[in-house]
């Protein structure tokens, strides 16, 4: 009983709206090496933030010895030891606990509440350790710790938040050094460990990418929220005024979850959710790209169809009304549903939307909304990739020296929704023609751990 004319008209005007040719696609590109460019000339020179990790070496291999790891940064906190065995053994053994975050925690809490948390976690996962991990004797623990949110480093086991993004919010740790915090949550929980580093999941990813692949240049996260890093070279980052590194290269976290630009396709659905989202004006380009919100934009384009539209009958679902109700893992099984009725989406309707006797028309609008919406970010995230690949003059096929570029992906969004995957794998063609063939995407399996560790590893007190 729907007015499917209208539902038509707002399905091809959202569709039009949410459009990516080539040509704009290569404006984003361009508007991201700008962009990098401006961030790296001075400090707030552009909405990239372009921050210096502190990281100028990448693992080389040669990292030995037990190392933890913890990576605080979505919806699920993770704990981690590694015991690493140097050129040969490589990774010995390698132990992973998942806890996920309670909501009252991650918004409204303290900065003690959060960090004692996490510390008691921490504790009880250190004393489950088993007699196949080897600590010298006498020797202090040591942690490489990934935080996944703007941090303004001070060293390279220092820095101070800058602002939360991805749902977190608790106030009173903006401008504290979270090192620092965690330190003191530790002592509180009788745990004797030192940090060792403090990076960006994305630098993690770029440090455990390199270990497996000596030609990565850059790591991309595409999960809860989305942010790249890569190595630049030391010389062309303006604004740092400290010595030069020996390698003659920084590690530089961009922060891209914040990038805008006036060719980002933007509708009102994105207008609307980013007012209403706890950091409005802020991350416009994470806010189209990443699984966080790609099920949200979804519920909008529907909600509105139910409102104006009649999309699901005379009434409008009322858990349709319901923020973030439709996650993008529900999202992604019903873009990939194959069955002739499309019975997942017809059950994903009942069980989540409470929508009892879709029709097949109805369930094939939903398909359409989801490959809009997904398209449209796997491309603008391949965009993205191409802007960092023009940044360091690896974007064109070189006659002769055919330079490999390989980009470590890390996050679930990435890894379990193919039509993603696929959709920026094949963009990344598109925008590059020839130079597609040396430009490799990689996924790289919770790399960013591993890559804490390895960092941790080669900034011991004992090395
Ligand atoms: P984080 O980014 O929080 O470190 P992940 O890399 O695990 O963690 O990403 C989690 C996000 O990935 C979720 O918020 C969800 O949006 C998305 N996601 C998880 N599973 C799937 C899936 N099967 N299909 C699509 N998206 C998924
Ligand atoms: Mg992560």
């Amino acid at each position: 009983s729907g007015e499917w004319g209208k539902v038509e008209a707002l399905l091809k005007d959202f569709e039009e709206k949410c459009a990516t040719p080539v040509g704009k696609l290569k404006q984003v590109a361009d508007a991201m090496t700008v962009e990098m460019q401006a961030g790296l000339a001075s400090e707030g020179g552009s909405k990239l933030k372009m921050l210096i990790s502190y990281v100028d070496n990448l693992p080389t291999g040669d990292e030995k010895g037990l190392f933890y790891a913890l990576d605080l940064g979505g919806t699920n906190f993770r704990v981690m030891r590694v015991q690493l065995g140097g050129k040969e053994k490589r990774i010995v053994k390698h132990e992973v606990k998942e806890v996920s975050i309670p909501q009252n925690v991650m918004a409204g809490s303290s900065s003690e509440v959060l960090f004692d948390f996490i510390a008691t976690a921490l504790a009880e996962f250190v004393a489950t350790e088993g007699d196949d991990f080897h600590l010298p004797p006498g020797r202090q623990r040591e942690l490489g710790f990934t935080f996944s949110f703007p941090v303004k480093q001070l060293s390279i086991a220092s820095g101070t938040l800058i602002k939360w993004t991805k749902g977190f919010s608790i106030e009173d740790v903006v401008g504290q050094d979270v090192v620092g915090e965690l330190a003191k949550a530790m002592e509180r929980a009788g745990l004797d460990v030192r940090v060792a580093a403090l990076v960006n999941d994305t630098v993690g990813t770029l440090a455990g990418g390199r270990y497996n692949n000596p030609d990565v240049i850059a790591a991309v996260i595409l999960g809860t929220g989305t942010n790249a890093a890569y190595v630049e070279r030391a010389h062309a980052i303006p604004k740092w005024h400290g010595l030069l590194p020996k390698s003659g290269e920084m590690v530089i976290n961009m922060e891209w979850g914040n990038f805008r630009s006036s060719h980002l396709p933007v509708t009102e659905y994105d207008q609307n959710l980013d007012i209403e989202s706890l950091n409005p004006g802020e991350q416009i380009y994470e806010k189209i790209i990443s699984g966080m919100y790609l099920g949200e934009i979804l519920r909008r384009v529907l909600c509105r169809m139910a409102e104006e539209a009649s999309l699901f009958g005379d009434y409008v679902p009322s858990k349709l009304k319901v923020p973030f109700v439709l996650r993008t893992p529900d999202m992604s099984a019903m873009h990939h549903d194959e069955s002739a009725d499309l019975k997942v989406v017809g059950n994903k309707l009942k069980d989540i939307l409470e929508v009892p006797n879709s029709t097949l028309k109805m369930r094939k609008i939903v398909v359409e909304l989801c490959d809009i919406i997904t398209s449209r970010g796997a491309r603008l995230s391949a965009a993205g990739i191409v802007g960092i690949l023009k940044k360091l003059g690896r974007d064109t096929f070189k006659d002769g020296e055919k330079q490999r570029s390989v980009i470590a992906v890390d996050g679930a969004l990435f890894e379990h929704y193919t039509k993603f995957r696929n959709c920026l794998k094949e963009t990344m063609k598109e925008l590059l023609g020839d130079a597609a063939d040396s430009t490799i995407i990689e996924l790289s399996n919770d790399g960013s751990g591993v890559g804490a560790a390895l960092l941790a590893a080669s900034h011991s007190q004992y090395t």
